[in-house]
């Protein structure tokens, strides 16, 4: 004799079937992936990995946006004459900002589905007038970008990417530092021996100091003793063998010394990627990802790379500024649209919008800086914030209610794991991100990204079922 299926299961108590029925399940993303999804997962991040090992800086990801977006059939929006349902094309701004579209069926007066990342990340830039010499070493100064805890950028391997512009108006292109078989730069901390007295009564913030940013460049004087800084010479005799660089050249350049390391993968089950700048390069990667399966959609599809999101995404290539309107400008144009400013603001108001953007995992050791109801795991899915800000959401932007519960529908509707939740405890601090900007235009828009452990260190931590999740959101929002 054998029982039947639904005897031989535990009977559920009329509570724990009412439980079911109305409290909010926290269930890892792990456990909701199929074995093929998981399988997925990784080889997501493999490619992942590839992607964030070659992009250290805005420019580089602009230039990997295009090599995907070419291999993939896309045209330069600027090149072609005629858009119709179905047409992808391409725009890159000031080789610092890019967009990848394609038309839909629908008027793009209709709406178009934009995501938007941004793809600069924090880093030590070069001052106008890097060089010097003192106490024997060749020393270059930075000015940090964005928001760091300068102490984590010491007694690391930092490389050197940009572009240098000569007098003469030639650009050259910088990368030091990536290659194993490169050198690499380095800003060195006190000893331990020596810091009892000064650095020790520092507070956080000051450990190290902005001033104190300065990078190890070089050792070996010239042989001349009717040479004062033999050092600093030998460094710019090698500048300019090697680039044909002089040292005014530094004024007109912009030059990036960020983390050297390559991306790896973390813990005994590789579970996680480990790398620098994936705030917010997982969610340009993801993002771009996600276009792969479209065809023609119903709505026009625009997917955003900012820079300067980490400085306020102020000035020309920056989220605030008129870029969009001009983008939409030249699709509405391109497609045989009345292209006049109202109808560019009525393709704007009737869009709706991600920003895909990193939030703030929990970390185990830190956890008193989170509301422990309303805080996002790693591994729990793709994280959804109805608002961002800092102290009584100032500053913040803030999803209607109607528009979230239209994309959490879509997340129940097409399986994507996802949470909800905000960076912090209330008044622990905060932070916004391009959402704001957006919400100008009169669309709908709400943050969601990938909680990030160590976010503007250089070596942050991600979870890759988050990074699946992401990309499973995009696709299924890039669909609406
Ligand atoms: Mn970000
Ligand atoms: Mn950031």
């Amino acid at each position: 004799m054998f029982m039947a299926e639904n005897d031989a299961k535990e009977k559920k108590t009329k509570y724990q079937k009412l439980e079911e029925k109305l409290a909010l399940k926290k269930k890892s993303a792990w456990e909701q992936f199929t074995d093929k999804q998981k399988k997925e997962t990784f080889a997501l991040c493999d490619e992942y990995k590839s992607f964030l090992g070659k992009v250290k800086t805005e420019r580089e990801a602009v230039k990997e946006i295009e090599a995907f977006a070419k291999k993939k059939g896309f045209s330069e929006l600027q090149k072609i004459n005629k858009l119709i349902p179905g047409s992808k094309v391409y725009d890159i701004f000031k080789d610092k900002n890019a967009a990848l579209v394609i038309t839909g069926k629908k008027p793009l007066s209709e709406g178009a589905r934009i995501i938007v990342s941004h793809i600069d990340s924090p880093r030590l830039d070069l001052k106008p007038k890097p060089l010097y010499e003192d106490s024997g070493l060749a020393m270059m100064k930075t000015h940090y970008y964005g928001g760091i805890k300068k102490y984590q950028w010491v007694n690391t391997p930092l490389s050197l990417h940009g572009v240098v512009i000569k007098s003469d108006g030639e650009k050259v292109e910088i990368n030091i530092g990536e290659d194993p078989k490169d050198p690499v730069f380095v800003v060195s901390d006190l000893l331990p021996h020596l810091s009892a007295k000064e650095q020790n009564k520092r507070t956080t913030v000051d450990t190290i100091k902005g001033e104190e940013l300065n990078l190890i460049v070089g050792n070996m004087p010239i042989e001349d003793d009717k040479i004062k800084q033999k050092v600093k010479l030998s460094v710019l005799e090698h500048l300019f063998d090697k680039y044909g660089i002089v040292e005014e050249d530094f004024v007109s350049a912009e030059l990036e010394a960020v983390p050297a390391d390559a991306p790896r993968d973390i813990g005994f089950d590789r579970a996680f990627v480990g790398g620098y700048g994936q705030d917010d390069r997982v969610s340009a990667f993801t993002s771009m990802a996600a276009l792969e399966s479209i065809k023609t959609p119903e709505h026009t599809i625009v997917v955003l790379f900012y820079d300067k999101e980490e400085i306020g995404s102020v000035g020309n290539t920056g989220a605030r500024s008129k870029h969009i309107e001009y983008l939409f400008g030249m699709i509405l144009e391109q497609l045989g649209e009345d292209m006049s400013a109202h109808n560019i603001r009525k393709s704007l108001i009737n869009s709706i919008a991600l920003s895909a953007d990193v939030s703030a995992a929990v970390n185990p050791t830190f956890k008193s800086v989170n509301d422990p109801y309303n805080s996002h795991l790693c591994g729990y899915g793709v994280a959804l914030e109805k608002y961002s800000g800092a102290g009584g959401k100032y500053s913040g932007n803030d999803a209607s209610a109607e528009f979230v519960g239209k994309i959490r529908s879509l997340f129940i509707d097409k399986g994507v794991p996802w949470q909800a939740g905000e960076l912090g405890k209330v008044d622990e601090g905060g932070g916004t991100t391009v959402a704001v900007f957006f919400a100008n235009h009169g669309m709908d828009i709400i943050d969601m990204g990938v909680p990030v452990l160590g976010m503007h260190s250089p070596f942050e931590i991600v979870s890759k079922a988050d990074i699946y999740s992401a990309y499973l959101a995009y696709k299924a929002f890039l669909g609406l």
